[in-house]
This record gives structure tokens, sequence and C-alpha cells, in this order.
């Protein structure tokens, strides 16, 4: 695993225990935890463990680890109890698409009514 992790990146470094974060899923492959600035009530990132730089760089490969995120990030809301009042998932890819931190994320976003369409 340590020749896919980037040593600059700020989530490779969550994702390896070198810096805290507030994790509330983890498996050998995805790893969720609160946002340190969140944007809602409840505001937690997804990313694979694995530094892939946005969505630009996904290939046939990551396929199934798009779909298990998902599927964590459905099985989280639920167990937060916001599935039923409803949440938002966002993606932000490279600069026009506000992506900050260059490793692929997801942010799952409640607890407030969202805009559409965003800003
Ligand atoms: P982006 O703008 O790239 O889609 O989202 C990056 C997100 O990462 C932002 O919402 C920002 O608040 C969050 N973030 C940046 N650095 C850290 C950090 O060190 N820890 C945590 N928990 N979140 C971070
Ligand atoms: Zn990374």
């Amino acid at each position: 695993l340590k020749e896919v992790l980037d040593l600059d990146c700020i989530f490779c470094k969550i994702a390896k225990k070198e810096i805290p974060a507030e994790i509330v899923y983890e498996d050998d492959k995805i790893i969720a935890f609160k946002d340190v600035n969140p944007a809602s009530p409840t505001h937690i990132l997804f990313i694979p463990k694995e530094h892939i730089e946005s969505v630009n760089f996904l290939n046939e490969e990551h396929k199934h680890l798009i779909g298990e995120i998902f599927l964590r990030i459905k099985e989280v809301a639920k167990e937060m109890n916001i599935d039923e009042d409803g949440y938002r998932i966002v993606n932000n890819c490279g600069e026009l698409g506000g992506q900050t931190v260059n490793h692929l994320h997801f942010h799952l976003l409640a607890g407030r009514q969202m805009q559409w369409p965003p800003g």
C-alpha cells in the first residue's frame, strides 16, 4: 500500500493516522471522518485510503471501490438517522469544481436544507 500513498497529502496522513481526525467509519480500503470546517450540522468526508487525486484519475480498476464508498455513505447516513430527512453527496473535481484537497473525497452533508444550484 505504501507506494500508492502520497507523502505530502493531508488525507493520506489521516488515513495513516499520522494526523488526527474524528473517524466515523473505517475498513481496509475506505475511511470516513468529520470535516474540520463543517459546512452543515453533519459533514463527513469519505475517502479511499489509496491516493487517487480526483475523479479525473479514476480507471476501470476503481469501479468496485467507488461503488463501496457509496454503499458505506448510505449505511453511515442510516446509522446517523439522517437518511429519511435527506442528505447531499458532493464531489468537487479540479480547480473550477472547487477541489482544495487533491485526494479523492466525497462529502456527506446533512442537517439543514440544501440549496440548488450550489454556489
Ligand atoms: P474540497 O474543497 O477539496 O472538496 O474539500 C476539502 C474539505 O476538506 C474541506 O471541506 C475542508 O474543510 C476539509 N479539510 C481540509 N483539511 C482537513 C483536515 O486536515 N482535516 C479534516 N478533517 N478536514 C479537512
Ligand atoms: Zn492522498
